[in-house]
């Protein structure tokens, strides 16, 4: 018998429109003889569109206000055999639609609620990862609005690190909300955007030399194996989301043309953040490498990576043998598993 997939897309952060491409690439290429898929589109407000309009989300990539209250229509996710919950960033990556389906008893595709809000979470992925032995860039903890901490003692942080430096909402992707702040006049704005995103907020010292961007695809449960190293070049300050979404900025090189010790490195530190942070089913690791010294730090876990047939994570997997149809179809199965 078919299996009977809801496709959840969209959400509320500000990787909705992202998340609309990923799914549309999804929809197209899970095999219809064996699986029987209902999209809902998640509106910005959080509301799970009816069908006609959530196909009209797809088509324009612009979801409609109106919809049912995400309570209400949890129930009725019940009458599916799991759920690709094909969404990016907060209110979907991070834990929060992962608890809803685990309480309504549905089994879904990737990481579960403590894997999903810890990779999602900078601050503490980066204290798991600190704590499991993996090199990453010096940052200050993050300062959360309601702490009240003077201007003064947060301009004292950032001197430490040093500048240039990077001011990141703690919860986001898609480089939203990020800033490269080349100097202590530049700080004030870079928090103000951050924390208009978040109410956590990450200071990062930036790699000692410009790093070259190595990315790793984990696919599996408990037994997770790691895809061929990729690489990311472009010309910009960084990798930002005018870089990332506007067509012909970024080029993609896989496998990475590094050596072969720095490829297994980053390949053997990808598996142990996916098992130190408690991850499932499918994970994009990202590396700085700094070719000079030949540090390889590790950036962030992205458990719900940009899933376009042209994105990074689909295309690694590609170079390790799975074609995107069966990748999405191997995805479902991992979800099916019992973990
Ligand atoms: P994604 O879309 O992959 O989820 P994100 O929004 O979580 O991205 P990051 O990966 O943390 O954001 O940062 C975005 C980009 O900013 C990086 O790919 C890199 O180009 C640059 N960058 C971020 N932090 C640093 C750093 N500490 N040193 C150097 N470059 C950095
Ligand atoms: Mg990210
Ligand atoms: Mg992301
Ligand atoms: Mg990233």
């Amino acid at each position: 018998m078919k299996k009977r997939i809801l496709l959840l897309a969209g959400g509320q952060s500000g990787e909705h429109e992202v998340s609309l491409m990923s799914a549309r690439s999804v929809l197209a290429a899970l095999p219809v003889d064996q699986f029987d898929v209902t999209p809902v589109v998640i509106s910005k407000e959080g509301r799970w569109l009816p069908p006609t309009q959530t196909l009209h989300a797809l088509e324009t990539g612009e979801a409609a206000t109106g919809g049912d209250l995400v309570l209400h229509r949890a129930a009725s996710a019940e009458g599916y055999d799991a759920v690709f919950p094909i969404l990016h960033g907060p209110m979907g990556e991070d834990g929060t639609v992962q608890g809803l389906l685990t309480l309504a008893g549905i089994p879904f595709v990737g990481s579960g609620v403590l894997g999903s809000a810890v990779s999602m979470d900078k601050v503490m992925t980066k204290q798991v990862l600190a704590s499991a032995g993996i090199p990453q860039v010096r940052w200050a903890l993050a300062i959360r609005r309601g702490w009240q901490q003077t201007p003064d003692a947060v301009r004292e942080q950032a001197a430490a690190l040093g500048y240039p430096l990077f001011v990141k909402p703690a919860n986001l992707g898609s480089s939203v909300g990020i800033s490269k702040v080349s100097g202590p006049g530049e700080l004030d704005q870079a928090l103000e955007l951050a924390f208009s995103l978040d109410r956590r907020v990450i200071l990062e010292a930036m790699t000692s030399h410009r790093p070259r961007e190595l990315e790793v695809g984990v696919l599996g449960n408990d037994a997770p194996v790691a895809s061929p190293v990729g690489e990311l070049s472009f010309d910009a300050e960084f990798y930002d989301y005018e870089t990332k979404y506007t067509e012909g900025r970024a080029t993609m090189h896989i496998p990475a043309l590094v050596p072969a010790e720095v490829a297994a490195r980053a390949r053997d530190l990808a598996l142990q953040a996916f098992r130190a942070l408690d991850c499932a089913g499918l994970a994009r690791v990202d590396f700085f490498y700094v070719e000079a010294t030949g540090e390889l730090l590790l950036n962030e876990v992205n458990t719900m990576p940009g899933f376009t047939t042209t994105s990074m994570y689909p295309k690694l997997l590609e170079a390790a043998g799975l074609s995107y149809s069966d990748l999405v179809t191997r995805l479902v199965e991992l979800a099916l598993e019992q973990r």
